[in-house]
């Protein structure tokens, strides 16, 4: 029989004890596994129902608590559920129709949200982005996906920290994988959220998400998953014609001044009337509408300028462990060379190795000596060397030497991922988030089967269709050590 694990990622919100009473209603419990991911900060024990399973969150955001969560489970489909949602009657029933029959091109089931709407009044402009969950795809409020994509597409993206944009990043790249997710027929239930004038200022962190999904999915990603054109654009000109006031004054352009300040005061009106207009137009909310709607656009093309800045760090995370090629890297390549007199650091390497040293980012060496196979130097001769390279750059982690040539095939000569692999775990590092610095293709190519990242610094020596196949080139040891640890290296 098909089975089914729901996992709820929450900080505590109180709402989350009215999805639970309505999961115990529907018996969802008694059909699979309901995983609770704890994610908030201060680990006093969460209160949950003896049916539901506890998982302790990292902090990192809905993303990471979701992957913490479908990874407790081997059930084959994980049906995620956000801890604002309520189920209707007949959830689980609808949801195995949903899933039932479905081929195995379909990887996931989208749920219905409904939300109800206030009585004897129109929705705040607050509660007007709740409703338009009702129309969003691929909403992770509820939706239900096979486990065996979730593993092959290796979850949800968690360089999305918020509840935002999260949802539709993995979508999209199940979809590039040649796989439909399809409309189900369940409902759940989705409250009204309160709190207007914070939530709107607090949401527009989500430009930085945007900015994100442009750089991964391409200019059409909008289209793709359904999500509305902004109003970013307005909100640079509003912005831009607020901050060109002062400068007018001050360079005695008095009528320039005034444009600009009539399309501020334009930009900013149109912006308020488009919030203010649908709702209830109570005191209360046109208050606080005006204000915030003056704070947004400057806050909004703040958010999104952050989003550009942090872009490098965010599609390439600051590596858990870095591995280092011996020659022609750390230092001058002197081919099979058996002399501790010869060892002379490449430029600005020994400095390289101390920013990473400082930044707490662990190394280890992997080096070809295929001059020990081949009678040129001995095993010792090499360990000397090795010892002169330490007693000039300090300690640089532990060595991987590899032996032998060629012909011996064995699996740690590199461009053979085995050495790499070794050292990366003898680190205690995750592949995916080490990286290996070299100056040949061999490097970069064992990197690459090893699922590391590489960066090439070529020498003189590195061959041009090794720069051009290279996935990053760094200048020299320096420049890659800077782009490995990011804009906030010291
Ligand atoms: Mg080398």
């Amino acid at each position: 029989m098909t089975t089914i694990d729901v996992v709820i990622p929450t900080v505590g919100r109180s709402c989350l004890g009215r999805l639970l009473a309505s999961i115990e209603r529907e018996r969802v419990h008694e059909r699979g596994r309901v995983i609770v991911v704890d994610d908030r900060p201060g680990k006093t024990a969460l209160e949950l129902p003896a049916w539901a399973t506890r998982v302790v969150g990292r902090c990192a955001g809905p993303a990471a608590a979701r992957n913490r969560g479908w990874s407790a489970s081997d059930a084959d489909w994980i049906a995620f559920l956000d801890d604002d949602t309520e189920l209707t009657p007949a959830w689980l029933d609808q949801l195995e129709s949903d899933i039932g029959d479905l081929p195995a091109t379909v990887a996931a089931s989208q749920g219905r949200i409904m939300v109800p709407r206030p009585t004897g009044r129109k929705p705040t402009d607050a509660e007007r982005a709740v409703i338009g969950l009702e129309t969003a795809r691929y909403a992770s409020a509820d939706i239900c996906y096979r486990r065996s994509v979730l593993e092959l597409v290796g979850g949800f993206d968690e360089r999305f920290p918020r509840a935002y944009r999260e949802d539709s990043d993995i979508a999209l790249r199940v979809l590039d994988a040649g796989f439909d997710i399809v409309q189900g027929r369940r409902a759940t239930l989705h409250r009204l959220a309160d709190d207007p004038a914070r939530s709107a200022l607090r949401r527009q962190a989500g430009n930085r998400d945007d900015v994100l999904m442009a750089a991964l999915h391409g200019r059409g990603w909008r289209e793709r998953c359904g999500a509305p054109r902004g109003r970013l654009r307005r909100h640079l000109l509003t912005s831009a014609a607020a901050a060109a006031v002062p400068v007018a004054v001050v360079a005695g352009r008095r009528t320039l001044a005034g444009v600009l300040g009539a399309v501020w005061l334009a930009g900013t009106a149109e912006l308020a009337w488009a919030r203010i207009a649908p709702g209830p137009r109570t005191r209360r909310e046109v208050t606080g509408l005006l204000a915030t709607s003056l704070a947004l656009p400057p806050l909004a093309v703040g958010q999104y300028a952050r989003g550009l800045l942090e872009l490098p760090r965010r599609l390439h995370p600051r590596p858990d462990a870095v591995l280092l090629d011996r020659d022609g890297t750390l230092v001058v390549d002197v081919p099979h060379n058996g002399d501790p007199r010869e060892v002379r650091p490449m430029p600005g390497a020994q400095e390289a190795v101390a920013r990473l040293r400082r930044a707490g980012v662990p190394t280890a060496v992997v080096t070809n000596q295929s001059g020990i196979a081949r009678g040129f130097t001995t095993a010792d001769q090499v360990a000397a060397v090795n010892r002169r390279v330490e007693q000039l750059f300090g300690p640089l982690g532990p060595w991987f030497v590899c032996p032998h040539g060629d012909e011996d095939g064995c699996d740690c000569r590199k461009p053979e991922p085995g050495m790499l692999l070794t050292a990366a775990r003898s680190l205690g590092a995750d592949p995916a988030r080490t990286a290996m610095i070299g100056d040949t293709g061999a490097d970069m190519e064992a990197a690459r089967r090893a699922g590391l990242r590489g960066v090439l610094v070529p020498t003189a020596v590195t061959l041009a269709d090794e720069v051009a196949n290279a996935s990053e080139v760094a200048s020299d040891l320096p420049a890659a050590v800077d782009r490995l640890l990011g804009a906030a290296a010291t």
